[in-house]
């Protein structure tokens, strides 16, 4: 063990206390809280210690720096769970089905037909999470709000894809509260169990409104000092 993997033990376990804190306080009774650790633009060697320390489900936001990243890792550890968090364009639905094991942002038919053949040709089946554009922001991915439960019935019925919940980044500077209870709405208007909200600096407000995943970066792997596109 070196100086990098006792700091990687030690944040790792800060945040499963904090979860598990959340979860015991506000949580809705025996939720279980998949945490999402976010290791976009944080190389594999500041990756490892955390696999070391036994973390096993990652995010990435980009195609091309998962496939940097993640084959050799994987070999070592191929238990990972990686989950795309990023915009996926068409072009790289393929590599995107060849790298990932959970896709969570899904937000266009277009997407939706060309993943169900990427899919197909690869027998794989993906689980996915439909990305709402909870904000109703302009410069954001998603969904609107209102075309979320057609859309997700779409994905099932039409596209074949398995759906099994939903996913948003709330606009920055406000509280995210509302959002979270409006993403935990359109969910159960959905019929789909998995709510992935909540970043490092609002997971336990996602817990408390019932996320199953959160997605937390530099509260683990520290400052990260790149802004990235949504
Ligand atoms: C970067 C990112 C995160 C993690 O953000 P932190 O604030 O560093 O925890 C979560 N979700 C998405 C979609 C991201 O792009």
């Amino acid at each position: 063990m070196d100086d990098s993997d006792i700091l990687a033990a030690r944040s790792l376990g800060e945040i499963h206390e904090r979860m598990a804190a959340a979860q015991k306080r506000f949580g809705p009774p025996a939720n279980h809280v998949e945490l999402v650790a976010v290791s976009k633009t944080f190389a594999a060697e500041a990756v490892l210690p955390f696999l070391k320390a036994g973390q096993r489900v990652f995010g990435e936001n980009r195609v091309q720096e998962a496939k940097d990243k993640w084959p050799a890792l994987r070999e070592a550890y191929p238990e990972v769970q990686l989950h795309l968090i990023g915009p996926l364009q068409t072009n790289k639905a393929r590599e995107a089905v060849a790298l990932f094991d959970v896709i969570e942002t899904l937000d266009r038919d277009k997407l939706a037909i060309v993943l169900a053949e990427e899919m197909a040709r690869a027998g794989k089946r993906l689980p996915c999470f439909v990305q709402v554009n909870i904000g109703g922001e302009e410069q954001k991915s998603g969904i609107a709000p209102a075309e979320t439960a057609a859309f997700v019935a779409r994905c099932r019925a039409e596209h074949g894809i398995d759906i099994v919940g939903l996913m948003c980044i709330p606009p920055d500077g406000v509280p995210p509260g509302a959002y979270f209870a409006h993403l935990a709405g359109l969910a159960e208007i959905c019929g789909v169990a998995g709510l992935s909200m909540g970043m490092s600096g609002d997971f336990e407000l996602g817990i408390a409104m019932g996320a199953t995943h959160i997605r937390v970066g530099s509260a683990l792997f520290g400052y990260r000092p790149k802004a990235d596109p949504r």
